[in-house]
């Protein structure tokens, strides 16, 4: 592909032009470089078509992201709870429609089954730190626009438990030997459904959350980084 054509399929977008900015940087935003991957709105109206996802007392579909840039998705959802609502989201999650089964499965699969197992208690409540924000990657300006900016990404920064006890990544990651246990495979297991997972081993940006997306990479689409 040349120079000329590969720069065809660059779109410059700014987080200022977003009608949402989840990302707290204030001015006009960072600038961010994004490719048009016809991927996204395939998928999207796919998940949408197959009725996976349902409005219900804790999935509420909201206006359209995106407007004049590249960011958002057709249809999002406001996700307040998961797993039929026995593990609460806070603050709730805006997310696309491929994320809210995703963000599901995790949670019965591998959450709440860690919970039980390593402390006996049933998970009530994972801290959001972040779904959608239309910024790039790490908010590094001039970067490629992060999976946030398609609402396919959530980060998970803490994990409350119905005794009252409450596991943060940041702490718990080096804390102690069962709550770093938890935290480990509520990581790993993360990685059997989401194509990026990036935890605390990652790098310094990752420190005090978990970041979960469900972005294609590779030629095939099928890369995934578990990390
Ligand atoms: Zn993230």
């Amino acid at each position: 592909m040349s120079a000329l054509r590969s720069l065809t399929f660059l779109l410059i977008g700014s987080a200022g032009l977003a009608p949402l900015s989840g990302c707290g940087i204030g001015g006009g935003g960072p600038d961010f470089v994004a490719k048009y991957e016809p991927w996204r709105a395939v998928e999207e109206r796919q998940c949408l078509a197959s009725g996976v996802v349902r409005q219900s007392l804790f999935v509420h579909t909201r206006a359209a992201l995106g407007g004049p840039s590249v960011c958002g998705a057709e249809q999002p959802f406001v996700v307040s709870g998961t797993a039929s609502g026995r593990v609460q989201l806070n603050p709730p999650a805006t997310l696309r429609c491929p994320m809210i089964p995703a963000v599901d499965h995790w949670v019965q699969t591998v959450v709440e089954p860690a919970a039980r197992f390593h402390f006996g208690v049933p998970i009530q409540t994972m801290k959001v730190a972040a779904s959608y924000g239309c910024r790039p990657i790490n908010h590094v300006s001039g970067g490629k626009l992060s999976e946030h900016g398609h609402a396919n990404a959530i980060d998970i920064s803490e994990f409350q438990f119905a005794n009252g006890r409450s596991i943060s990544v940041k702490n718990g990651w080096r804390g102690d030997g069962r709550e770093q246990a938890f935290l480990r495979a509520v990581h790993r297991g993360a990685c059997d459904t989401f194509t990026t997972v990036l935890g605390p081993q990652a790098d310094a940006n990752h420190q005090d959350h978990f970041h979960l997306d469900l972005a294609r990479r590779g030629r095939s689409g099928t890369h995934r980084v578990c990390k």
